[in-house]
């Protein structure tokens, strides 16, 4: 479905939790957030009625999201029935990778199209003090290698001044291993922090200064705002984010829904459509659809990153699914 400036909407972020296993800097505030009580989160036969319903109006790419979707009981399950659901095209999976190895085999005969482990840093020392828990950058980095074996892989980098000796040792995992790099700005939601965010140009101008032949690539590459650049030799790709210094909303095809059911046209507004009391109120499909139809028309042109005195989302990433 077209939404009310003519862009398509086809993709849509699902957080089935806002718990997680870490507590990066970026992401949630320091006091941690106030865990939401189980019978708040929708329920897995909830979402795939809502993602029934979003397909019959032309969304057919999901991601799944939190928190950290592994530690939901059952993700796996959820995954296989989503996948199997008429109308599915592709369902992927972004996860801070930890939880990973041990589920990779079910996840993959589930039918996951492909993951997005975020990684920040390759020095252990700084990912402790990063995710403010005793996890190790090389507990990713295995759950990275043994992913990229098995299904299309993408190692997500939220961009921070401290990690800025990071960016070329992380972009050598795009030369090394057939995963794309991909460098995001960090955005200012969630975050207590109020350290000047680094730009995508930056990090570019860093990444040409070591591989003078790094050129764009200009076939599109995935469902989302990325731009890609390859240089020769690399097995993957590596991408730039750049959501808050360039606007990417003139293309959003996105809307994501909370684990308790907010449907969200947009990330910075804390604007959206309540599902929870429909589904549980007993509404038909055509009823649902009508809810997602107003969320897609309610879509903004753009966010407001740039003014953040705008910013109406008070929530935190974890609570919105990233
Ligand atoms: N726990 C999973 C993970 O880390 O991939 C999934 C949820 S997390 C909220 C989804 C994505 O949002 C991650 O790639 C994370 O780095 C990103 N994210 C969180 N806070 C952010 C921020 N302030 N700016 C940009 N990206 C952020
Ligand atoms: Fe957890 Fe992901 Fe947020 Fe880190 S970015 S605290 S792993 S939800």
């Amino acid at each position: 479905m077209l939404d009310s400036f003519g862009r398509k909407i086809n993709y849509l972020r699902l957080s089935i939790t806002d718990r997680c296993n870490l507590r990066c800097r970026y992401c949630m505030p320091d006091k941690g957030v106030p865990t939401t009580a189980h019978d708040d989160l929708l329920r897995y036969e909830e979402l795939l009625r809502i993602a029934a319903a979003a397909v019959a109006l032309g969304i057919d790419r999901f991601k799944v999201t939190g928190g950290e979707p592994l530690v939901r009981q059952g993700c796996t399950d959820f995954i296989r029935r989503l996948k199997a659901l008429p109308g599915v095209w592709q369902v992927t999976l972004t996860t801070n990778g930890l939880l990973l190895p041990p589920l990779l085999n079910e996840l993959c005969e589930a039918g996951l199209d492909g993951v997005n482990i975020s990684l920040d840093t390759l020095d252990n020392a700084q990912y402790q003090r990063l995710t403010r828990r005793t996890h190790t950058a090389d507990e990713v980095l295995h759950a990275v290698r043994l992913c990229a074996a098995r299904l299309p892989t993408k190692v997500n980098a939220v961009l921070l001044p401290e990690t800025a000796n990071q960016l070329i040792p992380l972009a050598e995992l795009a030369q090394a291993l057939p995963v794309d790099v991909r460098f995001i700005e960090r955005m200012p939601l969630g975050s207590t922090e109020s350290t000047p965010a680094t730009t995508a140009a930056i990090v570019l101008d860093c990444l040409r200064a070591h591989w003078p032949q790094l050129e764009p690539i200009s076939a599109p590459r995935g469902n989302g705002p990325a731009h890609y650049f390859h240089a020769p030799g690399f097995k993957g790709c590596i991408g730039l984010i750049d959501a808050v210094s360039h606007g990417f909303c003139d293309h959003c095809n996105r809307l994501r829904l909370t684990s308790t059911g907010l449907l969200k046209p947009c990330l910075c507004y804390e604007q959206g459509v309540e599902l929870k009391p429909l589904l549980r109120d007993g509404a038909d499909d055509a009823t649902l659809r009508d809810a997602i139809r107003a969320a897609i028309l309610q879509k903004p042109a753009a966010h407001c990153f740039a003014q953040r005195e705008n910013i109406t989302e008070h929530k935190s990433m974890n609570q919105i699914g990233g």
